[in-house]
Formats: C-alpha cells, sequence, structure tokens
C-alpha cells in the first residue's frame, strides 16, 4: 500500500516541527524530525572527540553510531546506540555541530536509508532541510516554510526565556544565520526549496494560522488541487 507523505522543509527555526508535529496529530500521520538523526550523530561525534572539520575519522566511526527512533505517545524519541538522547540534542554546541557535519556524504546516506524506510512503511509527516528535493522528491504535499531571521530569532528568545535559560537574541539570529548559510551552501543535498513545493512565509502568521494553512493545503491536494 502507498502511503502519504508531507515533506516540510524551510531554515532553522521557521516553526517546522511545532507545525508538523500538530498536522501530523491532527492527520493521525507520524511525525519524522529528521534534524533529530542528524543531531544525534552530531553528539556521537562530539562524545568520540571528534571535530567537525575530521571527515575521515567521522567515516570511520559512522558504523559504530546506531541511530533507530521509536514512539513514546506519539512523540519521536532518537535513540543513539540504543540511549534516548532526545534531551541532549537541542544545545547551541550540538546544532553547531550537527550543521557542521551533515555536510559530509557518508553522513547523509547513512541517515536517508532511515528516512525512506520510515516514509515507506507509514504516512509521515517529515521535516528537515531536503525531504521534498532528495529524500522523498515523490511527496505527496512539499511545503517550503521560512521566515525573517529575525523573526525566527525572537521565537527562539522566548522558548529559551520560557524555560528559564538565559540567552541573547543577537547571539541566537547570528547562530541562525550561520546555520542556514551552511545548510543552503553545502554540496550534498543543500537546503533548497523544491520546484514544486508550496511556499509558506510564516513571519506573519500564528502557530494556529500556519497549522491550518497546511491542512488546507492537504485538503486542497487531496481534493486534486494543486496545494494552493
Ligand atoms: O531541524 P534541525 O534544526 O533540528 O536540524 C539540525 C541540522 O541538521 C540542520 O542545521 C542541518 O544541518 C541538518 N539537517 C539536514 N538535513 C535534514 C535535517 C537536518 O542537513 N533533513
Amino acid at each position: 500500500m502507498k502511503h502519504y507523505s508531507i515533506a516540510i522543509d524551510g531554515p532553522a527555526g521557521a516553526g517546522k516541527s511545532t507545525i508538523a508535529k500538530k498536522a501530523a496529530k491532527r492527520l493521525g500521520f507520524l511525525y519524522v524530525d529528521t534534524g533529530a538523526m542528524y543531531r544525534a550523530l552530531a553528539l556521537y561525534f562530539i562524545r568520540q572527540g571528534i571535530s567537525a572539520d575530521e571527515e575521515d575519522r567521522i567515516g570511520e566511526v559512522l558504523d559504530d553510531a546506531d541511530i533507530t527512533i521509536a514512539y513514546e505517545d506519539g512523540t519521536q524519541q532518537v535513540y543513539l546506540n540504543g540511549e534516548n538522547v532526545s534531551g541532549l540534542i537541542r544545545t547551541e554546541d550540538v546544532s553547531r555541530m550537527t550543521s557542521a557535519t551533515s555536510r559530509y556524504a557518508a553522513v547523509r546516506s547513512k541517515l536517508l536509508q532511515l528516512q525512506r524506510k520510515l516514509a515507506k512503511e507509514a504516512d509521515v509527516v517529515m521535516d528537515g532541510r531536503d525531504i521534498g528535493t532528495f529524500v522523498l522528491p515523490d511527496a505527496d504535499l512539499k511545503i517550503y516554510m521560512t521566515a525573517g531571521s529575525r523573526e525566527r530569532a525572537k521565537r527562539r528568545f522566548l522558548e529559551l526565556t520560557e524555560q528559564g535559560i538565559p540567552c541573547n537574541i543577537e547571539e541566537i539570529e547570528k547562530g541562525i544565520i550561520e546555520r542556514d548559510e551552511r545548510d543552503m551552501n553545502r554540496e550534498i543535498a543543500p537546503l533548497a526549496k523544491a520546484e514544486d513545493a508550496v511556499l509558506l512565509d510564516t513571519s506573519q502568521m500564528s502557530v494556529e494560522e500556519v497549522a491550518d494553512a497546511v491542512l488546507a493545503m492537504y485538503q486542497n491536494k487531496a481534493a486534486g488541487g494543486n496545494g494552493t
């Protein structure tokens, strides 16, 4: 049986995961967070004392890093060699290491298999950087979600502040811009809007408005429209 897939790509902090999670819940689909898989691998490299520019060493240790995902109460958990590392992969250090190592062919091809397998087995909302362009080129609905870098930094700032984590909005914005540049300019599977993706600028939209827009696109597609 062919499964339905929704691909959501876009730069850091555009709200992809919040929306993908909501859409998946409303549709009864599985939410697949591909960034978490790259992050778990980056954590592994950090723990091995490997720096981001050591491509050869990264290639050597990749086989020893087993990445799997499981769902607990509908929430994706990512496991690194059997350890649930979901709570350890959102730090700035890991974010930086992730975008610096996700450019390597060996890293990407390891995770590509896992991502495609998941989409074969279930209806999915999958978010990342290259889902519509590369991982699932035949996805039923593709969305490229973006927002201005200041707005994205502001959202992240509020999120961290709410959790009582001290932070600086200028630094957050700088980090976001650096990551986007790396993700957009790498050789393999760079972040880009697929030609057939719908562009959704969320700068002026609330979470609920974005979620409704995505659901409307899904319904439009299901009714034979072009998703817009
Ligand atoms: O989405 P998230 O911010 O968790 O992604 C972290 C990093 O993982 C991105 O900056 C990017 O370098 C990498 N990534 C990727 N391809 C994906 C998902 C994430 O290269 N499909």
